[in-house]
């Protein structure tokens, strides 16, 4: 069995079912490509944090016991002054330490994070090396968290890419409450049988659900939007886990109600605003989607970290409901800054009266942004966003038990579209677009895999707009007088 790692402790803390399986080693830990550039950019952060002290000394030793015998006796040098993954082991808990550096006093624990906000998740990971730290012995005399400082500019020196805010006194507060947990968390992580799983509100975010015994359930009440974890509580302490089984006395709020009833009632309800909502778009319609990319460390002048900045679009014109005209599209150059390029290339396509359809309020947004940063296009950009009419309203006024109150394309496309599908596309979500194109601008891609890499871009692009096309045509059918 293995030791405890901070990902077991937190894990079992959150669920004993989760964690045993965790430190039993029954769960199939497979990353997807987003999951890996992100732990990529944190690496890279790692390493760029560790340059900041160039007399650390790496703990790289690959067994627990060596690692933690290293780190030992470098502790006891007086000549060590900052240690990169110092180990500590105490009982069956192990723990590793980002950076260590001799204060005054004792010394500093850092952690090292690829984020611009501090999230209470941060004040757990140090409280854990902390614990174990402590039950080994080593007491730092203080606690930080380093966090990429979001005032960072390309081009600026890289001590300016962090920030260090000292959080001992909340990681000491947290070690005091773990300390009450610790013999819980291993005794319950190495029974010999699984834990039994209890359905509670924390399966709504767990990624063992479709595991766990939730998931024979039918219009699981975690589908009802926004449901809050008191509610949750309160149906489950009923026995209740399906939304067919919801009385109509329990208290929901008004969408909440109407997703609810469309489910147990099994039919698409249409709001009679529809009609009110598609009038208000003019022709020939533009409809338009981008695709953005993001990376911690920017790439180029005046970009912040983890900046959206848009590098591709799509544009599907039409002369009336489903009947396109032509197609148009923009993919940057993945090694230089193209925004100015692209808007100006934007305001070309767009030329005419007719409306911009898009999905969302994103493309509003991004062409906003766009119109402040290029104040000579101010303008033309803004009068883009006057012709804007957002497809996803006209959605929300169709109510489909399958929709479960959601209304992201990638839901309601399979649904009123089913034979218009991502499947099989090499592209298919806008993170896989966005980190693709990062990883070209980042150089991470020879030239022939960039070659089929920008032909995929360009389809997923292509297709979101064509979803929005036929979207609209379904729509248009369901109005009165219209057949289906
Ligand atoms: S779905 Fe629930 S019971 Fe199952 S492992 Fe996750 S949190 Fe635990």
């Amino acid at each position: 069995m293995q030791l405890i790692t901070k990902n077991i402790f937190i894990n079992t803390a959150f669920c004993s079912t989760l964690g045993w399986r965790l430190r039993n080693e029954k769960i199939r830990t497979g990353f997807s490509p987003g999951q890996l550039f992100r732990m990529e950019q944190g690496k890279e952060i790692g390493r760029l944090a560790r340059s900041l002290y160039p007399d650390g000394i790496f703990v790289n030793e690959l067994s627990s016991e060596a690692a933690t015998k290293r780190t030992r006796d470098l502790l006891k040098k007086p000549q060590t002054r900052v240690l990169f993954e110092a180990t500590f082991l105490a009982g069956n808990y192990i723990a590793k330490a980002d950076i260590l550096v001799r204060d005054a006093k004792s010394w500093e624990l850092i952690e090292v994070k690829s984020s611009v906000v501090a999230k209470e998740e941060f004040i757990d990971d140090m409280a854990y090396t902390t614990l174990v730290a402590q039950a080994a012995g080593f007491f730092p005399s203080a606690i930080s968290l380093v966090l990429i400082d979001k005032n960072y500019r390309y081009g600026m020196p890289i001590e300016k890419l962090f920030v260090k805010t000292n959080f001992t006194e909340q990681v000491i507060e947290k070690v005091n409450t773990f300390q009450t947990i610790v013999d819980f968390i291993d005794s319950v992580s190495s029974t010999p049988d699984e834990p039994e799983p209890q359905l509670t509100y924390n399966c709504r975010q767990c990624g063992e659900f479709s595991e766990c015994p939730g998931k024979e359930i039918k219009s699981h009440i975690f589908q009802i939007p926004g449901i809050q974890q008191k509610a949750v509580e309160k149906l489950i302490a009923s026995g209740i886990t399906s939304i067919h089984e919801i009385p109509d006395s329990f208290s929901l709020t008004d969408n909440q109600k109407r997703v609810v009833d469309c489910i147990k009632c099994g039919k698409m309800q249409i709001d009679p605003d529809l009609l009110k909502k598609l009038a208000t778009i003019s022709w020939p319609a533009f409809y338009l989607d981008f695709e953005t990319m993001m990376t911690a460390i920017p790439l180029w002048p005046d970009i912040a970290p983890y900046e959206q900045i848009p590098v591709q679009y799509s544009l599907h014109i039409c002369g009336s409901t489903g009947k396109i005209i032509r197609h148009r599209d923009y993919l940057a150059d993945p090694h230089r800054d193209c925004r100015r390029e692209l808007a100006e290339r934007l305001i070309e396509d767009l030329k005419g009266e007719g409306s911009i359809i898009t999905y969302s309020s994103f493309e509003k947004t991004t062409i906003s942004k766009l119109s402040t940063t290029f104040s000579d296009l101010f303008d033309e950009l803004q009068s883009l966003i006057d012709r804007i009419v957002d497809l996803e309203q006209c959605i929300k006024c169709v109510n489909h038990p399958e929709f479960c109150g959601r209304t992201s394309i990638k839901i309601v496309l399979p649904v009123l579209v089913p034979d218009l599908s991502y499947e099989g596309l090499e592209i298919a979500d806008g993170y896989t677009a966005l980190m693709t194109f990062a990883m070209m601008a980042q150089g991470k891609m020879d030239t022939g895999e960039m070659e089929r890499k920008r032909a995929a871009l360009l389809e997923y692009c292509k297709m979101d707009t064509l979803a929005m096309v036929r979207l609209h045509e379904v729509l248009h059918g369901f109005l009165p007088g219209r057949s289906e």
